[in-house]
């Protein structure tokens, strides 16, 4: 990679790296939306793939004539990749311009989508990164162990882009082994560690079984992204490091939020992840209804990339439950909308179990309701004709018995269903997840005829998904 000369946002408390982007929460709402409907209108007229989708647009540009147009898919966007290869004819740019491809890990077993980006683009998305590591403390010559691999997947690549353009000095041992990363904070320590909320525990666990204490290691900051996690589980691992925890969410189809200064424990509790102001028209909907949900409730996350002139989208469907969380509702001041910490689902991981919807927000909440519960996996497997759930603990080992009985009521109590419950000790669960840097979820579901591959045990192996 050519040298880059370390830069920093124009406004460092906005996030904003163009001058003209307005910081008061009406008038950045205002240009966010007409930035987003200048960008349908080109569509509707200059490119293949939208011409078609959104047809005419309405007169009135207002958000909610913005909610009546038609949203994206990642299936329309699969089908026009395969339909018009390699790119689609959602691309319009001149290949001499393209500069880069991202794609989707595709694992969900529903294809990969495709986004090349040109020289406008690139800068764009590590700058959107370079907002969030910036906030998260990150200067000139600090040390960051980055535990994604640098690929074809965007979180790598823009997370290294970002951080390269801040000027920190990046460790890329994202190939590399958990020995050989553990090698690596020993002998040259770190500030920062970049990961999933599972492989950075795994690392804390792997180093205290070689008789290291992962204090030792210096870092100040952990930085997550990738899985969700609850409140209790926040305040253990920055214990475990003697860190402050930051996170990260990011899709591939161009939207990010980032915690702002002073990490996602805020006053005790989990905090917010921000948007930075140039980088998405962010809409959270109820999926069934596609209207906007309020303040504090769940709903889609529905994106429209403010800068992305090779790749398109408008109103992309992200199928990401989260909370939303409206401007001036942090502690932070920061006239940005956002979605709460720790919190981000997949629509896709609903189960269904003896003929109830379940989402593993609703395990989570009864298990961690547990005291001294740290962490868990679930299995919904079918045992002699029934359809059964086995949920192991991890807990600490004095409280193994109790945990057990009262998970097991937990789970009946809040959820109605009867569960196996097999305790464990602290640590035992991120030692079995594989080597490198995967999404792991906490549920497997092991009814499905086929196994391969599975659905929900390691849900992906790149970021974002
Ligand atoms: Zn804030």
């Amino acid at each position: 990679m050519a040298p880059t000369t370390p830069s920093l946002p124009h406004n460092t408390f906005l996030g904003s790296w163009h001058p003209g982007t307005p910081d008061g929460p009406v008038e950045l709402k205002e240009w966010q939306l007409s930035t987003a409907w200048r960008i349908a209108e080109n569509l509707s007229v200059n490119n293949p793939f939208y011409a078609d989708h959104l047809g005419s647009l309405p007169t009135e540009r207002s958000a909610e004539t913005f909610r009546s147009l038609p949203t994206t898919t990642k299936d329309q966007v699969v089908a026009d990749c395969e339909e018009h290869p390699p790119y689609g004819s959602r691309t319009t740019c001149d290949h001499a311009d393209v500069r880069n491809l991202v794609e989707t890990s595709g694992t969900s077993g529903q294809g990969r989508e495709v986004y090349v980006m040109n020289a406008d683009d690139e800068v764009a998305a590590v700058q959107m990164e370079a907002t969030g590591f910036w906030w998260s403390g990150i200067r000139p010559g600090t040390r960051v162990l980055l535990t994604l691999p640098v690929g074809t997947t965007a979180a790598g690549l823009w997370y290294y882009g970002g951080l390269r353009l801040l000027g920190a000095n990046v460790f890329s041992v994202g190939s590399y082994s958990t020995d050989r990363k553990i090698d690596f904070l020993r002998r040259f320590g770190a500030d920062v560690v970049v990961g999933t909320p599972s492989y950075v525990q795994r690392i804390a666990v792997a180093a205290a079984e070689i008789g290291l204490d992962p204090k030792q290691f210096g870092v100040d900051v952990l930085i997550v992204a990738g899985e969700s996690y609850e409140e209790s589980w926040a305040r253990e691992i920055e214990l475990l490091w003697d860190a402050t925890l930051y996170e990260q969410y990011g899709c591939t189809e161009r939207a990010v939020a980032w915690t702002c200064p002073g990490g996602v424990l805020q006053d005790g509790r989990l905090g917010v992840l921000h948007f930075p102001p140039e980088t998405a028209y962010c809409e959270v909907i109820d999926p069934s209804t596609g209207r906007d949900v309020q303040d504090g409730e769940v709903g889609e996350l529905v994106v429209t990339p403010l800068t992305a002139e090779a790749s398109p989208l408008l109103r992309y469907r992200t199928r990401d439950r989260v909370q939303w969380v409206a401007p001036g509702s942090c502690s932070c001041d920061r006239p940005l909308a956002g979605i709460r910490a720790g919190g981000v689902q997949r629509y896709d991981d609903m189960m269904k179990i003896k003929g109830m919807n379940v989402w593993p927000t609703q395990f989570d909440a009864a298990i961690f309701g547990v005291p001294g519960v740290m962490n868990y996996r679930g299995t919904v497997e079918v045992v002699n004709g029934r359809e059964s759930v086995r949920v192991r603990v991890e807990c600490l080992p004095n409280r193994s018995e109790a945990v057990l009985l009262e998970v097991r009521e937990a789970i009946s109590g809040s959820i109605g269903l009867r569960a196996e419950v097999q305790p464990l000790k602290p640590g035992e669960l991120s030692l079995e997840i594989p080597e490198g840097f995967v999404k792991v979820s906490r549920w497997t579901d092991n009814r499905r005829p086929d196994p391969s591959p599975p659905q929900n045990a390691i849900a992906n192996s790149e970021l974002p998904k």
